[in-house]
């Protein structure tokens, strides 16, 4: 995951968001601008956590800001579109766009998710979920 793209002077970037950063798991996840964009449309903001929290703060937060029913598919759904999207960056030169990563968040949370699952998220009414279950 630690794959680095160099320029002419030798200097690590990101591929998604182009800042001067190693593509650790925190930042690909958690620290770089796609993914903190997309996080924000579903309700995280991880700004009032501080600088580098340790993995679990960020498993926590998405805990308590989320319904409990349904946190760990979102978060681990979420997570799996920044990856892909990250791979079509890289390996298909595809860029994606936020909107373009929750529409692919949608559809991997209604396919991981299991009837009961799917029941709860219809009671919630987050309209970022309401139009994808
Ligand atoms: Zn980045």
């Amino acid at each position: 995951m630690d794959r680095r793209r160099c320029n002419r002077d030798g200097i690590l970037t990101c591929a998604c968001c182009n800042r001067h950063a190693r593509e650790t798991r925190d930042h690909l996840f958690f620290g770089c601008d796609f993914s903190i964009n997309c996080w924000r449309k579903i309700g995280l903001d991880w700004t009032s956590l501080g600088p580098d929290p340790p993995f679990m703060t960020y498993i926590r937060y998405s805990k308590n800001c989320m319904h409990k029913d349904l946190y760990k598919e979102i978060f681990l759904s979420a997570a799996w579109e920044f990856w892909k999207c990250r791979n079509d960056l890289i390996f298909n030169n595809v860029t994606s766009t936020v909107q373009a990563w929750l529409l692919k968040f949608k559809v991997s949370l209604r396919n991981q998710s299991s009837p009961l699952t799917r029941s709860s998220a219809r009671s919630i009414r987050w309209g970022w979920i309401s139009s994808g279950f």
